[in-house]
């Protein structure tokens, strides 16, 4: 298993060196683990002037898998956008075709408690959101900052999908759902936006496929009130680009703390790209204080999907939920009574309990 390790910047050194810790126990019980470390993001455009060094996009290529801590940092806010860390995060994407973001929200039942939402509303929650990952607004072109005739200045981006882009993310998420519930909600926004429009009819034509999935729709207006209101009528969801990343991140929060939730993005052959949901969190960054466990549970995702180790990614889990249920506990998920750590001391946790 030959992983490309890139912590990027502010937490991400901190979180990813929990999660190697947990690669290194593997390897010390026979797993075949290599690991080679490269600079993306702040940490890129600091050796090489680049938030995607060639160097670090050959390493990722010729990896079977990335681990990736997170990228960005406030301090280069005012470098030209090319230049600037999320840039070299959202060309990796794109360079290794990672067209399916998953992002599971899982409750784990010892954090019932850390969620803002009522125990009842969010107890037993499992959903998983599928985003579309390489085009939408994000992607489309024409885009950029130009001055009108008139002196004013005009944003423009392009929401844009092809047919066979949504097709494509619609089996991921049909293929997912006949693992689990079988129910597929696809978000959209088909009542405004005519590329959404699109969107539904290449579902609906799509789940043909997969006569035993229940498919449903929903706007992403009230997708993102049905997330807070009852999140448990969700089995998986699918949408684009911009959607998911709002959702995602709305649904890490029934989970007690985005520091709980992992990801995988994957290519068609499922090679992966495997990062929490969460970005660099310059504010707690050096201080020993973030959650390293959706790191930790991206590894897991990692030998789920990429490597095909069902057994290996529900040992790493239930390592988590081991040192849970003892009581250990970051500050994002501290509740009374807990055991307050570190990021450090968590992931030596989770080692002890693998
Ligand atoms: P963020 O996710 O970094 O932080 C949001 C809040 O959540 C902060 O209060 C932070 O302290 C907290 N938080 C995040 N991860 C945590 C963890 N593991 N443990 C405990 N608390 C955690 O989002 P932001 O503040 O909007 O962005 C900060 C920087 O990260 C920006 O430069 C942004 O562009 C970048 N970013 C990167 C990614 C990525 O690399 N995938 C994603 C989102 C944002």
């Amino acid at each position: 298993m030959k992983i490309a390790v890139l912590p990027g910047d502010g937490i991400g050194t901190e979180i990813v060196a929990q999660a190697t810790k947990v690669l290194e126990t593997l390897r010390s019980d026979g797993m075949k683990i290599e690991m080679e470390y490269a600079p993306i993001g702040g940490a890129g455009y600091e050796a090489a002037g680049d938030p995607l060094p060639d160097a670090t996009l050959k390493l990722a290529k010729e990896a079977d898998a990335v681990l990736l801590g997170a990228v960005g940092d406030w301090k280069y806010d005012k470098l030209e956008r090319n230049l600037r860390p999320e840039r070299g995060l959202l060309r990796i994407r794109k360079e290794l075709n990672l067209f399916a973001n998953l992002r599971p929200a899982l409750l784990y039942p010892e954090l019932a408690g850390a969620s803002t939402l009522k125990p009842e509303v969010v107890s037993g929650l499992d959903i998983m959101i599928v985003r579309e990952l390489t085009g939408d607004v994000y992607f489309g072109q024409p885009r950029g900052i130009s001055t009108l005739p008139n002196g004013e200045r005009e944003g423009v981006n392009t929401m844009r999908y092809s047919e066979s882009e949504i097709r494509r993310i619609g089996h991921v998420a049909f293929r997912i759902a006949m693992k689990r519930n079988k129910k597929v909600c696809s978000v959209d926004k088909a009542n405004v936006l005519e590329t959404t429009e699109l969107w539904r009819q290449v579902m609906i034509e799509t789940a043909r496929e997969y006569p035993e999935i229940e498919l449903s729709h929903m706007y992403v207006d009230n997708a993102a009130m049905q997330l807070v209101r009852a999140p448990k009528q969700f089995d998986v969801m699918v949408t684009g680009n911009i959607f998911g990343d709002i959702l995602s991140d709305e649904a890490s929060m029934l989970t007690g703390s985005i520091g709980m939730l992992p990801s995988a993005s994957l290519d068609q052959n499922n090679k992966g790209m495997y990062e929490p949901s969460h970005g660099s969190a310059p504010d707690i960054a050096g201080k020993d204080v973030a959650n390293p466990l959706a790191t930790i549970l991206s590894v897991a995702m990692m030998l789920r999907y990429t490597f095909n180790d069902e057994t290996g990614a529900i040992r790493i889990e239930n390592a988590v939920k081991k040192a849970l249920a003892q009581g250990y506990r970051t500050a994002d998920i501290y509740t009374d009574g807990c055991n307050k750590v570190g990021c450090n001391a968590m992931g030596d946790a989770v080692v002890a309990a693998l």
